[in-house]
């Protein structure tokens, strides 16, 4: 039991994403980690609604928190944290330009028809979403709502991977840079490790102290 280090995958599909504009992202998160792990966390939620919306099984979609030009790709690394790496899997560490954008793929090459009726009710999407997680009984986020949490998650007091993720939703939910479609053909690429990429965590940085001081926009 190790490290598992797979090819990546290449998926012809459609899709619809998310983003926020550099200067909310600045504005409502104190760096980058934060955005990440918020995006993270809202991306679970999305994918969790959105099934549910189009009656569609959980893993008939796929979510991943990426650059919207594919420069970089969130994923875990071997402590399970959100990091930016690029198409090799190597950790990107600042400079590069930071534009999380959240899609949520038709998990079927060519897409079988999901990502359009799901662009169509994005704002209800993102409301669901909110509701989700704010109504959830947990406290700093769980599988239910936000995804898996780690346990060094659990001692935060602020900043915890659901009210990262609810911040995220609430940008969203008020920004006029939504959605948009992906429906040209489009190369997402994810970690087909299923157990981890079709359960992008929230992952918490802001209690790291060192982390937080070393990890400036
Ligand atoms: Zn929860």
């Amino acid at each position: 039991y190790g490290p598992v280090n797979l090819p990546d995958q290449e998926l012809h599909t459609t899709a619809l994403w998310w983003q926020l504009p550099p200067d909310h992202l600045q504005r409502c998160f104190a760096n980058r980690q934060q955005a990440l792990d918020g995006f993270a966390g809202a991306a679970q939620a999305l994918h969790t609604v959105a099934a549910l919306a189009v009656m569609a099984e959980p893993s008939d979609l796929r979510h991943v928190v990426t650059d919207s030009d594919g420069g970089w790709f969130a994923r875990r690394d071997e402590r399970g944290r959100m990091q930016v790496q690029d198409a090799d899997g190597s950790p990107l560490h600042g400079g590069e330009r930071f534009a999380p954008t959240l899609y949520l793929y038709d998990n079927y090459p060519g897409g079988v028809g999901l990502s359009e009726p799901l662009f169509d009710r994005q704002h209800e999407l993102i409301a669901n979403a909110l509701v989700l997680i704010a109504a959830c009984d947990c406290v700093v986020g769980c599988p239910a709502c936000v995804g898996p949490v780690l346990a060094a998650d659990e001692s935060c007091d602020d900043d915890t991977p659901k009210s990262l993720a609810l911040r995220v939703l609430d940008e969203l939910s008020q920004s006029s840079h939504g959605a948009g479609p992906r429906n040209d053909s489009m190369d997402v690429m994810a970690t087909p490790t299923a157990e981890t990429s079709s359960q992008v965590s929230p992952r918490d940085m802001f209690c790291d102290s060192r982390t937080a001081t070393d990890d400036p926009w």
